[in-house]
């Protein structure tokens, strides 16, 4: 069968109803007919049916046992770090999402949980920096924000070899383009928030797990800790799902055609897209995933902050905000904005320059994104820097 059906099929009809759409079960408690006797739901922290449907859903679509829906995509990530203690180590992706770092660095590292972070694109790095003490190994593959490629099943042999957890965070490619569990990895972490979502109207996060024992240790950590996703949010996800092949089909065909473009335009400095040949792990991508992804991230040749903040508030099409994976498309600064969290000189060695730029590449035609663009570049090539003050966004 082929992911498209079985993502679709993968929604359950209702057994009591018949309903085709999975019932927004919004209740918070479920009567009991003596202490402990109950149809399977007894607090909605604990479990909820519209929740327990996506966490299904989302386990059968990434080829896990146990899926868990969380708040957002950093309380996913979140319950995961618990899963260690103090004095153990992670190696991590050193271009990292903003957010990730944050809670790494200013959270769990005054837990006595340090972190090290190296180049993942090569997994001989990954190698080089295990002792020990690493206990988990945490890529994005690709990363946020320059698309950075590992080899998942190269990693996940050195994490085996080592006795280590790796998790994936999947949120760029979703279970439609990529499943890192059928590639070795332990765990997948996703921002539901954006391409399972898919329509910016929602937060929530997911945690998909290979074997059933981590898999229980965090749905305990997810009644525990109580940042639990709601039963319409976790409908939206449900709904989202639906079209996930279809939409991602058109990302990735839209964001080549968006890369492709800029990577002959004179102002740019450099593209960062899997799906050109340009891209340092090229053959990678296309060996592991079964496509590309809808964000594209360039350098201009201009590389400072102003030139960047200039071109991001010129497009009429392509909004700027946070986020992606949305069917409108959206750009951004993350130096500025989205990874403003990490500290200048760390952000720039991971290669998050001053000037870079990130895309959402959306479901518009991809001809009048192209447009969109084009005439942003002539507008900031005629206008002097309009000296616009930095937002301090710092999510
Ligand atoms: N992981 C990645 C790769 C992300 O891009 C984000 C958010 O942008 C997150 C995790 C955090 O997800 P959320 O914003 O849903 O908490």
């Amino acid at each position: 069968m082929s992911n498209a059906t079985k993502t679709i099929h993968s929604i359950p009809v209702d057994a009591q109803t018949g309903a085709i759409a999975v019932p927004i079960y919004q209740t918070s408690t479920y009567v009991q007919e003596a202490p402990g006797i109950n149809k399977g739901f007894d607090y909605s922290r604990t479990s909820n049916p519209t929740r327990a449907a996506l966490e299904q859903i989302i386990a059968q679509l990434e080829n896990g046992s146990v899926g868990i829906a969380f708040a957002s995509g950093l309380a996913a990530i979140d319950a995961v770090l618990k899963l260690l203690k103090s004095g153990d180590e992670i190696i991590a992706v050193d271009d990292i999402y903003g957010g990730a770092f944050r809670l790494f660095t200013q959270v769990y590292e005054k837990f006595g949980i340090s972190v090290k972070y190296v180049d993942s694109a090569n997994a001989i790095n990954v190698f080089d920096a295990i002792t020990p003490n690493t206990r988990l190994i945490w890529i994005e593959t690709p990363t946020n924000p320059t698309l950075k490629i590992s080899d998942i099943a190269a990693i996940a042999k050195i994490a085996k070899a080592h006795s280590c957890l790796l998790c994936v965070d999947n949120t760029f490619a979703s279970p439609a383009l990529q499943q890192p569990l059928t590639l070795g990895a332990d765990i997948v972490v996703h921002s539901a928030t954006k391409y399972l979502g898919g329509h910016s109207d929602l937060i929530a996060g997911l945690v998909i797990t290979k074997d059933a024992v981590p898999g229980e240790k965090i749905k305990f950590l997810q009644n525990a800790g109580g940042a639990v996703l709601a039963p319409f949010d976790s409908w939206l996800v449900i709904r989202g799902i639906e079209t996930l092949h279809l939409r991602v089909k058109q990302h990735c065909i839209n964001a080549q055609a968006v890369a492709e473009y800029l990577e002959q335009h004179p102002a740019v400095d450099k593209v960062y897209y899997p799906g050109l040949q340009s891209h340092h792990n090229h053959a990678v991508a296309k060996r592991q995933a079964k496509g590309f992804g809808g964000v594209v991230s360039f350098t201009l040749k201009n590389d400072t902050e102003q030139a960047a903040v200039n071109f991001v508030t010129h497009t009429r099409l392509f909004k700027l905000a946070e986020s992606l994976g949305g069917v409108k498309s959206l750009l951004c600064h993350p130096a500025s904005m989205t990874h403003k969290s990490i500290p200048a000189e760390r952000r720039r060695n991971a290669g998050v320059a001053d000037s870079l730029i990130r895309l959402s590449v959306g479901l518009e035609e991809a001809d009048d994104l192209i447009e969109d663009l084009e005439q942003a570049f002539d507008a900031v090539n005629k206008e002097k820097p309009a000296g616009i003050n930095l937002p301090a966004i710092n999510n």
